[in-house]
């Protein structure tokens, strides 16, 4: 199954503009589902956090799913402006984004991210957690960094609850309006292979091959088949190219169109 993910971060700024593109988008993903064999592709998005549930309503009956952004440690407690995973998975989100460098870059570390996880996850949502260097360098220390952060945001994780995980490599120098340029199907593809067998170390072969391996950064209409044919890419998380439900949508038919 392909996840096409849209990560619309604090965009767009007002409901009726966030119906409007939800709205397109169902209507071009719906296609997509129904195009597609049962269970092919799977579309999410992650809208702000004052929109999830009205979106949540508006998509209730297509096959759009509705993620969080973020999700706090814990269920409940005095934590003013947190958001309990449970209360998340009561209303209706199926998924919910960890560890993104935005967040990071705000202060959230690895053991945050790793207790997000665990309380994500006994809430029954599905964890997409990003992963991601700063810079390439020559020399290669991009696999130690990726290599570092993916092993303490996954600190305690129980193998039996692998089934909820999916990891998103997104290099953050790729990441956003200011970001040079995508990487490159095959820069994905390495990474995707270093991760497969750090996640297979961790959980075992059975259990670490059933992850998901998404790409993030600079995805859009042009860019995404290459990932999927070249770089073997599982889905996407989607930032810009997301809120544009054109753009999106053809990112979804690349999606279902793969193999
Ligand atoms: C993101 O927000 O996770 C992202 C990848 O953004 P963009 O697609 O805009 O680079």
């Amino acid at each position: 199954m392909k996840l096409v993910v849209g990560n619309w971060k604090m965009y767009p700024k007002t409901l009726s503009a966030g119906k409007k593109i939800a709205e397109a988008i169902k209507k071009n993903g719906t296609r997509a589902h129904l195009r597609g064999r049962r269970g092919q592709i799977k579309v999410v998005l992650c809208p702000p956090a004052c929109f999830v549930a009205p979106l949540l309503g508006q998509l209730k009956r297509s096959p759009i799913a509705v993620g969080a952004q973020n999700a706090f440690i814990t269920d409940e407690g005095a934590f003013t402006g947190e958001i309990s995973p449970a209360a998340l998975k009561d209303l209706g989100v199926a998924y919910v984004i960890l560890g993104h460098s935005e967040r990071r870059a705000l202060g959230e570390d690895d053991t945050v991210v790793a207790q997000k996880i665990i309380a994500a996850v006994k809430a029954n949502l599905k964890v997409i957690l990003c992963v991601g260097e700063h810079v390439r360098d020559d020399a290669g220390t991009y696999f130690t960094e990726v290599g570092k952060e993916l092993r303490a945001s996954l600190a305690g994780l129980p193998k039996s609850e692998t089934k909820h995980l999916i990891i998103a490599y997104e290099p953050i120098w790729a990441i956003g309006a200011k970001a040079l340029r995508a990487a490159l199907p095959k820069d994905f593809r390495e990474m995707s292979i270093f991760i497969r067998r750090n996640l297979v170390d961790r959980f075992g072969k059975k259990a670490g091959f059933a992850i998901p391996i998404l790409y993030g950064g600079s995805v859009d209409d042009r860019n995404a088949e290459g990932f999927l044919s070249l770089g073997g890419a599982d889905g996407f998380l989607v930032g810009r190219a997301s809120l544009d439900a054109e753009k999106f949508s053809r990112i979804i038919m690349a999606a279902q169109n793969s193999r």
